[in-house]
């Protein structure tokens, strides 16, 4: 599959409705309407990728919303060379738009044959994330700790530990919480102790899972 202007006008489209439901920052805006969404998927979809819509990428896992990509997005507030830790990488799609606004990015998927595919397919689009890690996201990553912001892409059902401390003070953790719905949840690191909490409505997302290993 290729990128063409016929992609290039759709895209545009997803991004008027974006603007529509308030998102705000143009750095994220432009990084969608840059992004091929469709090559994040299988080729039968195409027709779909520029829907504001989740969809199925193989393995019981889901691509998610545009909407909802540029909201957590937005809501980290990243700064060009701000050090991201991202919780399940999935289609890479997120992690390209983090790459976009000129973060230094670290990804972690839980699901090997995702984690293999995606990140061939990162560096064959030209995106280059700092490193992309074959692990549980419940720990965190705390090799490159501590980050700028974490980004949560699955529902978490409580808010793991290991994610708030590996935060830098005035650190950013975007969460969606709880079981079958979500509330998207930030977290600022006030200090070593204390975290201001912010809450933005409800979102679903497949769970974030315990690693069996
Ligand atoms: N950011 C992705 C969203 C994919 S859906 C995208 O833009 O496409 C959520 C992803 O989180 C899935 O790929 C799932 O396998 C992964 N995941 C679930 N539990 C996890 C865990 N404990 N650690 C790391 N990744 C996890």
């Amino acid at each position: 599959m290729k990128d063409t202007l016929r992609h290039a006008g759709k895209r545009k489209q997803l991004v008027e409705v974006l603007i529509q439901k308030e998102i705000k920052d143009t750095s994220v805006l432009a990084a969608i309407a840059k992004i091929p969404r469709h090559l994040f998927m299988d080729s039968g979809f195409e027709d779909h990728a520029y829907q504001d819509k989740a969809f199925p990428i193989g393995a019981d896992q889901t691509i998610s919303q545009p909407y909802t990509v540029a909201f957590q997005s937005e809501l980290l507030q990243i700064s060009k060379e701000d050090r991201i830790l991202e919780i399940g990488t999935g289609s890479g799609y997120q992690t390209a738009v983090l790459c976009e606004l000129g973060a230094k990015v670290y990804s972690i998927e839980r699901q090997k044959a995702l984690f293999k595919k995606t990140k061939l397919f990162l560096s064959k689009l030209g995106y280059r994330p700092k490193h992309l890690s074959f692990g549980d996201g419940y720990k965190g990553l705390k090799e490159h700790a501590p980050y700028d912001s974490i980004l949560v892409t699955a529902g978490a059902p409580f808010v793991p530990k290991p994610l708030l401390s590996q935060l830098k003070i005035n650190g950013r953790l975007v969460i969606p919480v709880g079981e079958k719905v979500q509330v998207m949840t930030l977290f600022v690191r006030k200090s070593e102790t204390e975290f201001e909490k912010h809450e933005f409505g409800e979102f679903r997302f497949v769970p974030l899972l315990e690693d069996k290993n």
